[in-house]
């Protein structure tokens, strides 16, 4: 009886469970699993994506994204990807074709529906206008890569990765434009916020002009009018000489330039070197998003540079009076 009972019961909503179970696994399809060289275009790719894409960084924003090696686990992560996006323009040039092509998936190779570059919608800076031999050293062949600092110029890139998101999920097309149209208001905020609290500080005029480690800051520059006047490098990704410390030290100094940067990748021993001949201090900034850290988005990556780059002025404008 009791049998009974618990069969006649129980089984239609054993059979409800599980139908509505299988209805709702119906409903959400899986994620779009996204793969991205560097933590900033993954996060530009969350943002838009949402709860619709699952993303991998490769890197962690730590490392010099111009040298890393071809490692087995980038390889593993790659062939499981709907999409692959690289920032382009050759940053990634000495790795990532490497990983692709051990991948072997063709969706996510160069023309793939599923491979993306976020620097072919740039206006590139730096152009060589001769050709230039990457086995010369000089890292930056096909034009400055680092786009990324800038709000304005990331965000307009970003269309990139919302094209390659509706190649694999057309029928999304309409949810992803509608996030992509806000994630640009969004980043051109960030970009209009960030030039007043530098229009406001002691980073105008004469003290706007730097000095970099690596040509890294072009574009961030150009969105909040600073002038750069001298690279510690002699050629993009070429380690400076002495002599080429003691040459760029000598000219800011008699152009009276106080403000001098580098990524916290730039090899450290040389920055040293170039402050006890300078008797400037260096202002190491991130330029890269990193998780765990207090700018694990991309608002808070350029706040953070934009505050480092205010002290540091204010820090080299009092020593030097
Ligand atoms: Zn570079």
């Amino acid at each position: 009886m009791k049998i009974r009972f618990i069969i006649q019961i129980m089984l239609p909503v054993i059979l409800i469970l599980i139908s509505e179970a299988s209805a709702s696994t119906q409903l959400s399809p899986p994620k779009i699993l996204v793969v991205t060289s560097t933590p900033d275009i993954a996060w530009a790719i969350r943002e838009i994506g949402g709860d619709r894409v699952e993303v991998q960084s490769l890197l962690t924003g730590r490392e010099d994204p111009h040298f890393v090696d071809a490692r087995p686990d980038y390889v593993a992560k790659v062939s499981k990807a709907d999409v692959v996006c690289s920032v382009g323009l050759e940053l990634e040039v000495g790795w990532l074709p490497k990983v692709l092509a051990k991948a072997a998936r063709r969706d996510i190779q160069p023309g793939g529906k599923g491979y993306c570059e976020f620097g072919s919608k740039v206006e590139t800076l730096e152009k060589p206008t001769s050709p230039v031999n990457r086995s010369q050293g000089d890292v930056h062949p096909a034009g400055n890569p680092h786009f990324w600092l800038s709000p304005s110029v990331f965000a307009k890139a970003t269309r990139e990765a919302v094209d390659a998101l509706e190649r694999v999920r057309p029928e999304l097309k309409g949810a992803f434009d509608a996030r992509y149209s806000e994630f640009l208001r969004m980043m051109l905020g960030l970009e209009t916020r960030l030039q007043a609290k530098l229009s406001q500080s002691a980073l105008t005029g004469a003290n706007a002009r730097y000095a970099e480690y690596h040509r890294e800051f072009v574009y961030f520059s150009k969105s909040f009018g600073l002038t750069g006047v001298a690279v510690l490098e002699e050629k993009p990704g070429l380690s400076p000489s002495a002599a080429r410390l003691a040459m760029v030290s000598t000219q800011l100094k008699a152009e009276k330039v106080s403000l001098v940067l580098a990524a916290t990748s730039a090899p450290q021993k040389l920055i040293r070197k170039f402050e006890e001949l300078s008797g400037l201090k260096v202002a190491v900034v991130p330029v890269s998003v990193q998780s765990n850290s207090d700018f694990e988005s991309y608002p808070k990556l350029l706040e953070r540079i934009v505050d480092v780059l205010i002290e540091a002025s204010k820090q080299n404008q009092k020593r030097a009076q």
